[in-house]
């Protein structure tokens, strides 16, 4: 009975000599992880900030070169831990099939993290960043002009013709308009059903008929046919538009 005891015993001691010290193994990693995790997700933060800061200069001024250049400054000088930062890619102001005025980062970096065991010293770091630029319409005042109702807005039909049209026109009201789908767009209007409208997802280029119309319905649909979109008077002079001969272009 007693010699069993001790052998229960033993095996306690012998289980303990092997745990422990995996154990302790297993702590001191995780505490020398820690900080270069913390790094990675402090790089991504910087990646991101620098990002946003070009999508908003972008449309003032064209520099693909200033991102790749001034992230490598800053992670260098924020992040004593990393060894190496490289841009690997950066395309600037780049078209898919659905947007435009895209950023995309490609980076890696590099941490040499020195264990107490000396393995597995450098982390290896990969990420990718992608964002959209600001798109939209620059309000420029001309200088000594107040700007109000200097320029107005017409219709324009991009596919058909050179005319532009005011709100009024019976050619605009008898048609639909380009909108991309926003949530203000699903309150005023209903998905057509006749093409599984409710599909689309926001931002998707949808159709509405302003005038007459409770719907709105994607490019595909039998309904949509001849389309409008709105624009500033100026820009539709500039691009060679001239008045409508029915409206006058409102
Ligand atoms: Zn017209
Ligand atoms: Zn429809």
């Amino acid at each position: 009975m007693g010699q069993k005891r001790r052998t229960k015993r033993g095996s306690y001691i012998v289980e303990a000599a092997v745990i422990v010290p995996v154990f302790i193994v297993a702590v001191l990693m995780l505490i020398a992880i820690v900080p270069a995790m913390a790094t990675c997700e402090n790089t991504v933060f910087s990646a991101v900030d620098e990002l946003r800061m070009e999508s908003i200069k972008a449309p003032f001024r064209k520099n693909p070169a200033a991102v790749p250049v001034l992230l490598k400054q800053r992670v260098y000088a924020e992040h004593s831990r990393a060894s190496a930062f490289q841009v690997r890619s950066f395309r600037y102001l780049y078209k898919t099939k659905e947007m435009e005025d895209l950023l995309s980062l490609d980076f890696r970096l590099s941490i040499d993290e020195t264990n107490p065991f000396a393995f597995c010293s450098t982390v290896v770091f990969d990420g990718r960043i992608t964002g959209r630029a600001f798109t939209g319409k620059l309000h420029r005042i001309p200088p000594g002009r107040s700007g109000i109702d200097e320029d107005k807005t017409v219709y324009i039909f991009p596919e058909w013709g050179k005319r532009y049209h005011g709100g009024q026109c019976k050619y605009v009201k008898a048609n639909c308009r380009l909108v991309y789908l926003s949530q203000e767009t699903e309150r005023a209007y209903k998905p057509c059903k006749r093409c599984d409208a409710s599909s689309a997802r926001i931002g998707t280029p949808v159709f509405c008929f302003t005038a007459s119309g409770r719907a709105y319905h994607m490019s595909d649909c039998r309904l949509v046919d001849k389309y409008y979109t709105e624009i500033a008077k100026s820009d539709a002079v500039e691009k060679g538009y001239t008045p409508c001969s029915k409206c006058g272009g409102g």
